[in-house]
Formats: C-alpha cells, sequence, structure tokens
C-alpha cells in the first residue's frame, strides 16, 4: 500500500491486488512498534533509523498525521544475566546516532521504577514511535490515486521475452509495464527459493484500560531477553530463548499491548493458554500492576522471516520488471512507509535515498520461479 502511494504520487497508473482484504495479513495482528530499539546492528538499524525519520515526515507533511506517535522506548534488565545486552545494545544504538539514556539508581526509580520495580537499569531509547499499521493502511487507501482489487488472488505472472506482461488473477489476465511482489509470505509462490522464508507466529495480549490505580508508563517496557527472542541479540550469558520475549506496549486508549511469541509456524487463527499464560507470568514479575488488570483479547498473526533475518527489497532475476518487497518479519510496520517510497524510487529507475544493497533478492539469487 506504501508502494502504491508513492508510486501513485510519481505519475503511474497503479493496481493493489490483494487476495483477502488490504491490512488482512500480518500488518493487521502486529503492535506498532516504530522502534530502532529492537534492531539488528548493522544495515537494519541504520534503515530503521531512517524509517523512524521518515514516519515523522509523513507526519509532519500531513500523510501520516495523527496516525505515528512520537515516543520513547524503555529498554530493561531486570536480571544480572541481562545487563551485558543492555549495555551492548545501547551502545550499538548510540554507534548508529541514536539517543539513548541510561538510567540507574535515581533517574531509573523515577522514571521506570514505579511500572517495573524489579528492574536493575534501563536504557531509554528517545526518538522512536507508534503506529497502528491497519490504520497507516487505512490511511493511504482514503488518500488514494490507485485501485485496490480485494479478494483477488494473483496466481501468476505472463511473461514474454525476459519481462512480465501482465498478472493473471483468478479473474482474469491484467496487463502490467510494472510488478512489485508485496504479499509478504505470498510472495514466495511467484519465486525459486524454498525455505527462504518462513512463517513465525505471533500471539498478543490486550489488557483493559488501566486504573486509577495503574502506575504510570513512560513508554513501551521492552525486556532484554525480547532483543534476544528477536534475534536482534546473541544469546550471551542469557539462555537462548527464541520463542518468548516481552514487551508490554502501553496504548493510546490506557489499555496495554503485552507480546509477544515467535514460533515457527503458519497459524494465525489460534492462541493458546500455556504461551498467553507464559507471556502474562513474565509480564507481571516485571510490572506487578498489571496483575489487577483483566486480558480481553489474544490475538495472532504470522510474521514472514527470512532465513537471515533480513527483510528481501530489490529486482528479481528473471524478469526486467518485477521487484520484490517481502520478509519484513517482525518490523514491517516501522520500515513499511520508507520500503515503500524506497520502491517508488526502484521502480522508478531513481537512485534510492537509502543503500538497500544488504536487502537485495540477489544475495539468494532469486528469480522469478518461471525462469528458475
Ligand atoms: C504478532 C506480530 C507483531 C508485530 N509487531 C510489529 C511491530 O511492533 N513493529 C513492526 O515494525 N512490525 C511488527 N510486526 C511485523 C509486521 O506486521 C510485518 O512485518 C508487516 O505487516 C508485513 O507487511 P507485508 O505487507 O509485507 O505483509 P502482510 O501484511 O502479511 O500483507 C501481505 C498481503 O498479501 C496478500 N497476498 C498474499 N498472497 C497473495 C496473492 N497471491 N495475491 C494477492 N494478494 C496476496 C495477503 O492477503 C496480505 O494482505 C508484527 C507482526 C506480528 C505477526
Amino acid at each position: 500500500m506504501s508502494a502504491a502511494h508513492f508510486l501513485s504520487r510519481a505519475g503511474w497508473r497503479v493496481t493493489v491486488y490483494d487476495s483477502g482484504v488490504v491490512a488482512s495479513g500480518a500488518t493487521g495482528s502486529a503492535d506498532g512498534a516504530v522502534s530502532v530499539a529492537s534492531k539488528k546492528p548493522g544495515p537494519l538499524m541504520t534503515l530503521a533509523v531512517a524509517a523512524v525519520r521518515f514516519y515523522e515526515h509523513l507526519a509532519e507533511t500531513g500523510v501520516l498525521v495523527d496516525e505515528f506517535i512520537s515516543r520513547s522506548t524503555f529498554m530493561i534488565a531486570s536480571q544480572s544475566d541481562e545487563l551485558d545486552v543492555l549495555e551492548s545494545q545501547s551502545a550499538q544504538l548510540e554507534a548508529a546516532g541514536v539517543p539513548v539514556r541510561l538510567l540507574k539508581g535515581q533517574s531509573l526509580a523515577e522514571t521506570v521504577g514505579a511500572a517495573a520495580p524489579s528492574a536493575l537499569a534501563a536504557v531509554e531509547v528517545q526518538g522512536e514511535g507508534h503506529a497502528v499499521g491497519y490504520r497507516v493502511v487505512e490511511r493511504l487507501r482514503r488518500l488514494g490515486g490507485f485501485t485496490i482489487r480485494r479478494h483477488c488472488r494473483i496466481v501468476g505472472l505472463r511473461q514474454s521475452g525476459g519481462s512480465v506482461s501482465g498478472v493473471v488473477t483468478e479473474q482474469g489476465v491484467e496487463p502490467a509495464d510494472a510488478v512489485l511482489l508485496a504479499a509478504g509470505l505470498g510472495s514466495m509462490d511467484f519465486l525459486a527459493g524454498s525455505g527462504l522464508i518462513r512463517p513465525r507466529k505471533g500471539q498478543l495480549i490486550v489488557t483493559d484500560r488501566a486504573g486509577r490505580d495503574t502506575p504510570r508508563f513512560p513508554g513501551p517496557l521492552m525486556s532484554c531477553r525480547y532483543l534476544v527472542s528477536k534475534g536482534s541479540h546473541p544469546a550471551g550469558k542469557l539462555p537462548e530463548s527464541r520463542s518468548l520475549g516481552l514487551v508490554v506496549d502501553p496504548l493510546r486508549t490506557g489499555q496495554f499491548l503485552i507480546g509477544g511469541s515467535r514460533e515457527d509456524r503458519d497459524d494465525k487463527d489460534t492462541a493458546d493458554a500455556d504461551t498467553v499464560a507464559s507471556l502474562l507470568r513474565d509480564a507481571v514479575a516485571l510490572s506487578p500492576s498489571l496483575a489487577r488488570l483483566r486480558v480481553i483479547r489474544v490475538f495472532a498473526g504470522v510474521r514472514a522471516a527470512t532465513r537471515d533475518g533480513m527483510p528481501i527489497v530489490g529486482r528479481v532475476g528473471g524478469a526486467d520488471n518485477v521487484w520484490v518487497a517481502t520478509g519484513f518479519e517482525g518490523d514491517g510496520i516501522c520500515l513499511g512507509p520508507l520500503m515503500g517510497h524506497l520502491c517508488q524510487q526502484m521502480i522508478c529507475g531513481r537512485p534510492a535515498d537509502q543503500d538497500i544493497s544488504a536487502l537485495g533478492a540477489d544475495r539468494f539469487g532469486l528469480k522469478l520461479a518461471d525462469a528458475a
């Protein structure tokens, strides 16, 4: 949707085909952390810094006004073995130009003490934000300028002489001068490369609104174990736990979103009591006041996780007019608008504002399935 927005502004006639409705995939079942704090150091962290600035720009210029909330993220170490992770991620963020503030002693007590009394140390990562994925999509849809075809699955690409000349949908063939495969997990149906992207389920919990006796949360609290579970940071002395990581996110509504799991399976329809109970136990251990709230909803979504943990954005081999933007795993709400803009630049043959060579489809030799 973001690429459709920017391509239409660049003068293209754009059609978005979705086998369901837009935002019915991972985008509609995510937390909305527009955050550098959790990113793997290196190109992903650098791009996330640019992505947060891009959200700010879109909010200032009216495109995403009221949809992007600026705030800090608080990385929390509540056990001594998490202190190394905190220190090292904080150093990496600082090196990437992100303003961070170490909280210990009195500053810790004043800032996160009420929300997380067991915290040993914390780092405030400043200049981050939050945006709800489906609301961003809805805003772009309302701004218009492109056509959306709902319940219109693409089942193939028509090729002739090294180019794609049209998309084959369940309702017929439609001509196309250029194609961007931005179908999450579904993108791989058109590409040769089995096992490159795997489904990674996440379960999230929503509480009811905070009561008068709930302490003020200064922003989302992210446990250092979350960084390890996300693969952003090596486990080091921490027990390797790729399945659960804790973020307690105070929402605009006064509710809390508690997440999340990382499970290697493709199932967005169920939540299981064991995972939910574990997440709640961890959340209450960090923030005991949460025990007074009720859980009103649990939901799941499925992320598209690549083999090397980096998205795939770039031109696809086997045709000169097909691009791909997928594999955003747990980072697509943050990166989405910027990636849409960069895809527009690529497709228009303009130099990209950011270096995205590390995300290129060529690193896996990705080709159109029929050209393989
Ligand atoms: C539990 C959870 C929490 C998350 N939290 C965050 C977060 O806090 N911050 C963050 O930055 N990211 C987060 N993410 C990640 C983020 O949601 C995703 O990276 C992002 O939404 C991916 O967007 P996408 O457009 O690539 O894929 P999707 O949103 O999955 O969209 C793909 C679309 O393609 C359509 N499609 C598939 N196949 C076809 C086909 N053949 N023809 C036509 N249409 C097709 C689908 O219907 C779908 O609408 C989270 C994800 C989950 C699951």
